[in-house]
């Protein structure tokens, strides 16, 4: 069994097959934990303890560090590019689960001036560049450049720019407590988006909710918004804001691996991989995918499953089964969804409960302890979250991590 992809989909398959044993290509050595990024991001918890290293997530499973480069589907094999070359790998059933990126539109100045939010690397690079603007808006010469410094962009405001934007705030008032000399300098937080509301996946009064609770903190709410074009030191959006600033985030929803599109699969127009709802790719019997990945119909639901990590871990588990054993059809009807505002706060939906504020924010948490695997990394996120009771957030910007200076 050959998984390509230890994300959400991939390392819970791998998990779900345990001791039957299975091979995972991927690109990291571990399983990133998305809905706790944001968190990570802030500093409330520790980057490395939203991730899970996939050899303990996956005891039985062999795994490959590299990336699948090449597919031959009738002599069943992959290639697979890693640090030390090229190999080939031979497979009797193939799982891809090569998840999503970031979905680009063609705006001017977004690939040179956007940031992007979706892997761990993109934490902590966001969490070093917001602290690097209080630094650099402390040593400002000028009032403008200041304020140019502490104004913040997000485009895109489902789960990821909402959370985030919501929990890097945060860590910038926690943190500005240490900069007396940026009292006075008024900090500026954009939220925009095209669609009328935010967080359009869920109810609209807990929408609504989150949308009161962000204006409460003076964070700019644009809906019905556009994102124009970006520049190193400005955002203009539709509605012909303009926006002085050093930092604009790109949240604005995901696309499926393009890789995707250079093997002969059947993917719908969004380049999304097609499966029956057995999860098997269409017209080829011993290949099946799964996630951000794939088109999959649930037949609980008159629509195919949205990009979420919820949806990927029930498809996980039904896809383990059906490779084991009598193949049945996936369906999975959602119990809920839950979100952190930051300070307490969040909102959930369980079981047709709407639960909103410190409720809310308990919930979240809960649900995501509870679905985070192994019990050492439920542990240390307790911890973190412990110590964040008591603390205030760490404010050490580590920028230089991962550049050592050379010798000599
Ligand atoms: C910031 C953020 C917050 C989110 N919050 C939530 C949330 O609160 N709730 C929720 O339900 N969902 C959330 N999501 C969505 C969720 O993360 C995804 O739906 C989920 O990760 C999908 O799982 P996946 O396995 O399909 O893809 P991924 O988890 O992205 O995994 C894809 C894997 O494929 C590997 N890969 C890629 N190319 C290759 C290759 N060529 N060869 C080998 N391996 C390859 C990658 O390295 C990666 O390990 C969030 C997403 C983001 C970005």
């Amino acid at each position: 069994m050959l998984v390509v992809g230890g994300g959400f989909a991939g390392g819970y398959v791998a998990r779900e097959l345990g001791s039957r044993g299975a091979t995972i290509v991927s690109k990291e050595n571990f399983m990133l934990y998305t809905p706790l990024l944001p968190e990570a991001a802030s500093g409330t918890l520790e980057p490395r303890h939203c991730v899970v290293p996939l050899r303990e997530m996956c005891p039985h499973a062999e795994l490959i560090l590299g990336a699948v480069t090449e597919l031959d589907l009738e002599a069943h094999t992959a290639t697979v590019e890693t640090d030390e070359g090229t190999q080939t790998v031979a497979w009797r059933e193939l799982v891809l689960a090569l998840g999503a990126v970031p979905r680009t539109l063609p705006v001017p100045g977004l690939s040179e001036h956007a940031l992007s939010f979706k892997s761990l690397a993109d934490a902590i690079y966001l969490r070093n560049h917001v602290l690097h603007q209080l630094e650099a808006a402390d040593a400002a010469l000028d009032e403008e450049e200041r304020a140019r410094r502490l104004a913040f962009v997000f485009v895109g405001a489902g789960y990821a720019g909402v959370e985030a934007l919501a929990e890097l705030s945060d860590l910038t008032e926690d943190a500005l407590r240490r900069y007396p000399r940026l009292r006075s300098t008024p900090r500026r937080w954009v939220l925009v988006d095209a669609a009328p509301r935010i967080l359009p996946e869920i109810p609209p009064p807990l929408g609504d909710y989150a949308a009161t609770e962000l204006r409460k903190r003076g964070i700019e709410i644009h809906v019905d918004t556009t994102l124009e074009s970006v520049s190193a030191g400005e955002a203009v959006l539709g509605n012909g804001t303009r926006i002085a600033t050093n930092t604009t985030v790109w949240t604005a929803g995901v696309a499926p691996n393009p890789v995707l599109r250079e093997w002969p699969l059947p993917l719908d127009e969004k380049g999304r991989v097609e499966v029956d709802e057995l999860l098997r790719v269409r017209g080829h019997e011993h290949v099946w995918s799964l996630g951000d990945c794939a088109l999959v119909p649930n037949t609980r639901s008159d629509r195919p499953d949205p990009p979420t990590c919820q949806h990927a871990l029930r498809q996980a588990r039904r896809l383990a089964k059906n490779l084991t054993g009598p193949p049945e059809p996936y369906g999975y009807r959602m119990l809920g969804q839950v979100a952190t505002l930051g300070r307490h706060k969040g909102i959930a939906e369980v079981l047709g409960l709407r639960l909103r504020g410190f409720v809310g924010w308990w919930v979240t948490r809960s649900y995501h302890l509870y679905q985070l695997p192994l019990l050492q990394r439920k542990v240390r996120v307790v911890v973190d979250w412990t110590v964040a009771l008591f603390f205030r957030r760490d404010i050490a910007e580590l920028g230089q991590l991962g550049h050592p200076e050379q010798l000599g």
